[in-house]
């Protein structure tokens, strides 16, 4: 049975909204459009994992842009707001700007977004601006060759993503540029990479997660957001940045300014978790859904959509599973042990 709570002035949301058990409203639709990627980033997809002999999935397994453009449109009716293309990396996805097309036209679609890691924007920047992309988000870690050649996995140098964002800029969109921070490997080139990105995007700093099942993450490895901050800033201690209002309930990044305005977005995934205004839910390139990012399993929608199910039977289906919804992973990280998550290449970031 599908239940709208309306509890939307009480918790800051707009409109009626489906509640899941802890009371989160469904606003966010992550898609994953490919499980390959063009990198081997050593936290996410390592290259001793994802080798030349690793089994991608075979084209005919990935949802159709038919086939998400209908599983948005239920989304959307059961109100999400916003969607994100990701994956693996959405660049390599053919035709990708047929499906910005597509997702544009929904009605009560709000933003529509990209996570990517730049190599192919120079190419695809203009398409995708025109079939109605707002905005991208781009994955750099370092500007120094050496630690990005190396958090690469492949050794392409900085200068490639530095051009994929030129050209987003050029082409109007707006962009904000993702850095993963981890001790030891680049957590000592962080200001020069604020420094030199600040005029022209919001840099995100996160903190190194434990996705997937194959980045050797250990907490030692995490360096805190608090501490970023200090990086960050010329006499090291980090005073001079003030928090900034969030721009909107949920808002993962917590925003920084310093004296002269300059922004800093930080995103403490593990020592500051924020499940408690998680609205998101993950569709897998094959069409399974996931409601955690640290899931280990999901609720197939492929196949019942491949079986002819109609719009108000996947309506029903994705109402149910997100009313059941309990995870909480971030938070009881320590207490709880998975022993196979999904990979983030499947569900994307
Ligand atoms: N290929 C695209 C890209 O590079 O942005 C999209 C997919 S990627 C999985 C999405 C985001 O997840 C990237 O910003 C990446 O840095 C981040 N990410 C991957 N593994 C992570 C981890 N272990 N901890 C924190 N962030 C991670």
């Amino acid at each position: 049975m599908r239940q709208f709570a309306n509890g939307a002035a009480r918790r800051g949301y707009g409109g009626s909204v489906l509640l899941d058990r802890l009371g989160r409203p469904l606003r966010d639709l992550r898609i994953s459009v490919t499980d390959r990627c063009n990198l081997r980033c050593t936290y996410c997809m390592p290259a001793s994992v994802f080798g030349p002999d690793y089994a991608f999935l075979p084209r005919a397994e990935l949802l159709t842009f038919e086939e998400i453009e209908r599983l948005s449109r239920a989304f959307v009716a059961l109100g999400v707001r916003k969607l994100r293309l990701t994956g693996g990396e959405p660049l390599l996805r053919r035709d990708l700007p047929e499906l910005v097309a597509r997702l544009s036209g929904i009605e009560g679609v709000d933003d529509i977004a990209l996570t990517t890691n730049g190599l192919l924007l120079p190419r695809l920047a203009a398409d995708l601006k025109a079939a109605g992309l707002k905005r991208v988000t781009v994955s750099l870690d370092s500007l120094d060759p050496e630690v990005f050649g190396q958090m690469n996995g492949l050794n392409v140098h900085p200068q490639r993503v530095l051009d994929g964002i030129e050209a987003a800029l050029k082409a109007g969109l707006g962009v904000k540029v993702n850095t993963v921070v981890q001790r030891g490997v680049n957590d000592a080139g962080l200001r020069e990479l604020w420094l030199a990105l600040r005029e022209q995007a919001v840099v995100r700093f996160i903190e190194f997660m434990d996705v997937g099942n194959h980045n050797g993450w250990n907490l030692d490895a995490v360096v805190p957001s608090r501490e970023v901050l200090a990086r960050l800033s010329a006499n090291g201690t980090g005073a001079e940045f003030q928090p900034v209002n969030p721009h909107y309930r949920g808002e993962v990044a917590a925003r920084h300014q310093d004296g002269a305005g300059h922004e800093v977005g930080l995103i403490s995934s593990v020592t500051a978790p924020f499940c408690g205004d998680c609205s998101r839910a993950r569709l897998s390139a094959v069409g399974v859904l996931y409601t955690c990012l640290f899931a280990d399993q999901g609720t197939d929608l492929r196949a019942p959509l491949r079986a002819g199910a109609d719009d108000a039977a996947l309506r029903e289906l994705i109402a149910g599973v997100w009313q059941g919804r309990r995870d909480r992973y971030s938070e009881e990280r320590g207490e709880v042990t998975r022993e196979r998550k999904v990979e983030m290449s499947h569900i994307g970031g």
